[in-house]
C-alpha cells in the first residue's frame, strides 16, 4: 500500500512552500490510489500553538487535501518517545549532557574543531564519560558506542525525489560519515523529552509510511533516521525529498522572515488554480 504524509510544524501560518509540500503528497496518495496520512509535529510546546495547528486543518481543506483519519499529534505521544529512549538507554547508546551552547562553542574553539555545515556543532563529547542521568538532562547518542555495537554499517535508502544535489536512486551512507557530519548528536531535549530525529522515525512507523516525502533541506538527515530504523528493527521505507520555494530573491521561505501566508492569498483572492500556478504545479 503507498501511504505517504505530510508533517507540519504549527509554529506559524503555512506558506507557499507548505502548500507545495502538501500538494505534492496528496496529489502522489491520489495518483498511485494510496493514503495520505497527516501529522501534526509540535513537540516543541516552546514554539508551537494550537491556533496554528487549527489554521493548518482549515489550510489544507481550502487546498482540496483529505486526509486520514489517523491524525497524529505529537505531543500526545511523549512517553512513547520516552519508551523508545529507554531502548537506546538500555542498550547504553545514549548519554545525558548538561552543556550548553556556549560551553560546546568554547570546547570547540579550544580544540580548534570546526563547526559542521548544517549550523551545527560536533559535540566534542565533554559529558560522554560522566554518567549524567538522562531523565533530568539533554541526551546525546553515542556514535561510537553504535559503531562498536553494529561496525561500521551501510545506511541506505532509495530516493525517488531528488536530494539538495540531485542526488537520486540508491543512496548510502554509513556510521563514519554520520560521525563526521554530525557527531554525538542530540537525541532528545530536557525540556521536551524527545527530538525531530527520535519522534519522526517512530511516526512515520506508526502511520505505515511507505513514501516519506518532504524538503530536500532534511535529506542529509535521513541517515540518522536510517540508523535508528536498523537500531529500532524498523523497515526503512523510501523517500521522496523535493525542491523547496523560493522568494524571488532565492531565498527558502520561512514562516517568520520572509513568506506572505497562504491564508493572505486566499484573502487577496487567489484561486487554487492560481496558486498551483504560482508554484509550478
Ligand atoms: N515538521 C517539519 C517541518 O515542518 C517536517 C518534517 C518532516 O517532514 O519530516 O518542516
Amino acid at each position: 500500500m503507498f501511504v505517504t504524509r505530510f508533517a507540519p510544524s504549527p509554529t506559524g501560518l503555512l506558506h507557499l512552500g507548505h502548500a507545495y509540500s502538501a500538494l505534492l503528497s496528496y496529489e502522489m496518495a491520489v495518483k498511485r490510489k494510496g493514503l495520505f496520512k497527516l501529522r501534526i509535529e509540535n513537540i516543541d510546546f516552546t514554539r508551537c500553538k494550537k491556533v496554528y495547528e487549527d489554521r493548518i486543518y482549515e489550510d489544507l481543506y481550502w487546498l482540496g487535501i483529505k486526509w486520514e483519519k489517523d491524525v497524529i499529534i505529537q505531543s500526545d505521544r511523549i512517553q512513547l518517545y520516552e519508551s523508545y529512549l529507554k531502548l537506546l538507554n538500555d542498550e547504553g547508546f545514549i548519554y545525558g549532557c548538561r552543556c550548553s551552547r556556549s560551553d560546546i562553542k568554547n570546547a570547540l574553539s579550544a580544540l580548534s574543531l570546526p563547526e559542521n555545515t548544517l549550523n551545527t556543532f560536533i559535540y566534542p563529547g565533554t559529558c560522554k564519560e560522566k554518567n549524567l542521568n538522562i531523565w533530568e538532562n539533554n541526551v546525546r547518542i553515542d556514535i561510537d558506542k553504535i559503531k562498536n555495537y553494529f561496525g561500521n554499517i551501510v545506511l541506505s535508502f532509495k530516493e525517488i525525489g531528488f536530494g539538495p544535489n540531485g542526488e537520486t536512486g540508491l543512496q548510502s551512507f554509513n556510521v563514519n560519515w554520520l560521525k563526521k557530519k554530525f557527531g554525538d548528536f542530540v537525541i532528545a531535549r530536557k525540556d521536551i523529552r524527545t527530538s525531530y530525529h527520535l519522534a519522526v522515525t517512530i511516526d512515520d512507523l506508526t502511520q505505515n509510511v511507505s513514501v516519506v516525502s518532504r524538503g530536500n533541506d532534511l535529506f542529509y538527515f535521513t541517515p540518522i533516521h536510517v540508523l535508528l530504523q536498523k537500531i529500532f528493527n524498523f523497515k526503512t521505507p523510501d523517500f521522496f525529498h523535493h525542491r523547496l520555494i523560493t522568494n524571488n530573491n532565492g531565498e527558502k521561505l520561512s514562516k517568520t522572515k520572509n513568506a506572505e501566508s497562504l491564508n493572505k492569498l486566499i484573502k487577496k483572492g487567489k484561486s487554487l488554480d492560481e496558486i498551483k500556478f504560482m508554484l509550478d504545479m
